[in-house]
């Protein structure tokens, strides 16, 4: 047992998870009140590279050509070993569809504690989760002997986990992977649609907030006005006021815009994963405890209804 701080690290098609960072960061806030290191764990085949701007004392490598694609099957079996031997304090892993799959096996087949979306740690060293869509923050103290921990966005900036120096990279032996029931069979790249809402610098997003299709107008013409694409949250998509090509989130695209204005989306931490990489965020809500305040750089609380137009008006105006 030791008081090291795992953190597993996220890549797919050789680019390590903005969240990875983030997850790097908050080891190294745990890492300093329990009085142990933190250890970044990348799996994967001939990726030791991708390791070398981890802020992290070390990196675990477990290379396997079964490990070059994330399959559950594969990568419990790594873990398990891992941790089982080394029985870390803590094992950070992302609130996504890889390390919630890992996370929740592990802790069935290891018998230890799980922690789901954990936003940050206090320097004592509790955890602060929000939970029920970000609407509640949940503290309790770290179970041990090892938690296992799933990490949602927001409560570090990516930046600093990330560092110029690069850390020592010890390669881990991979115990053997063989009768897994899973394989890749091939990688199928998200449709686009019209547009390719991950590359476009202005993104005007709608969520619920907008209350029904007709509203989508408003959106579309301040777009229109700014020279923006209009994007949207779950609900707007899943009701079918906008095409799925245009779903920004944990199920759509992450984005990386100059500009995401966000209008009447609450924050989910489904939907703040995706946009944590955009330069500026600018949310209006209503509700001055949304969480997408947490990530937002400027806040309006107010109504879509009172400002769109009038601000739709003033952009054409100053052009
Ligand atoms: C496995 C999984 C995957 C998911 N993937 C995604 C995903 O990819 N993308 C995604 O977006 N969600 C995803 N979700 C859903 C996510 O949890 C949230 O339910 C969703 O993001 C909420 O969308 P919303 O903010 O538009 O709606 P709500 O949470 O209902 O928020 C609406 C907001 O609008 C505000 N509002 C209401 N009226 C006004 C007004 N007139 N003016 C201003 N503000 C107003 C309200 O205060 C509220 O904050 C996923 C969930 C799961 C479990």
């Amino acid at each position: 047992m030791s008081q090291d701080i795992y953190v597993l690290i996220e890549h797919l098609r050789g680019q390590v998870a903005e969240l990875s960072y983030t997850m790097l960061a908050a080891g190294r806030e745990l890492a300093q009140g329990a009085g142990g290191n933190v250890v970044a764990v990348l799996l994967g085949h001939n990726a030791k590279e991708l390791g070398k701007d981890f802020a992290a004392d070390k990196v675990l490598y477990l290379d396997h050509a079964l490990l070059a694609d994330f399959t559950s099957d594969a990568y419990q079996k790594a873990l398990a070993d891992l941790i089982g031997k080394d029985q870390p304090r803590a094992v950070l892993f992302g609130n996504s569809s890889i390390g919630a799959d890992v996370a929740s096996v592990l802790s069935m087949r290891l018998d230890l504690p799980l922690v789901s979306s954990c936003r940050s740690f206090t320097q004592d060293g509790k955890f602060v989760s929000q939970i029920c869509g970000g609407k509640i923050m949940a503290e309790g103290e770290l179970p041990g002997p090892t938690a296992l921990v799933t990490m949602v966005p927001g409560g570090y900036q990516p930046d600093q986990g990330r560092s110029a120096a690069a850390p020592s990279i010890t390669e881990a032996p991979v115990p053997a992977l063989e009768a897994l029931r899973v394989a890749l069979s091939k990688y199928i790249e998200p449709e686009t649609g019209d547009v390719d809402i991950s590359k476009e610098p202005l993104l005007i997003a709608v969520g619920r907030g907008i209350q029904n299709k007709d509203n989508i107008e408003l959106a579309e013409n301040l777009a229109q006005a700014i020279g923006g694409v209009v994007c949207g949250s779950r609900p707007v998509i899943d009701q079918g006021w906008l095409a799925t090509s245009r779903l920004v989130g944990k199920s759509g695209k992450h984005v990386k815009p100059k500009i995401y204005f966000a209008m009447g989306i609450s924050g989910a931490p489904e939907h703040a994963e995706a946009i944590m990489q955009s330069d500026t965020i600018i949310a209006i809500n209503t509700d001055p405890k949304a969480p997408i305040f947490d990530v937002a750089k400027y806040g309006v609380e107010g109504d879509i209804f009172d400002l769109v137009e009038v601000l739709t008006e003033k952009v054409q105006q100053a052009k």
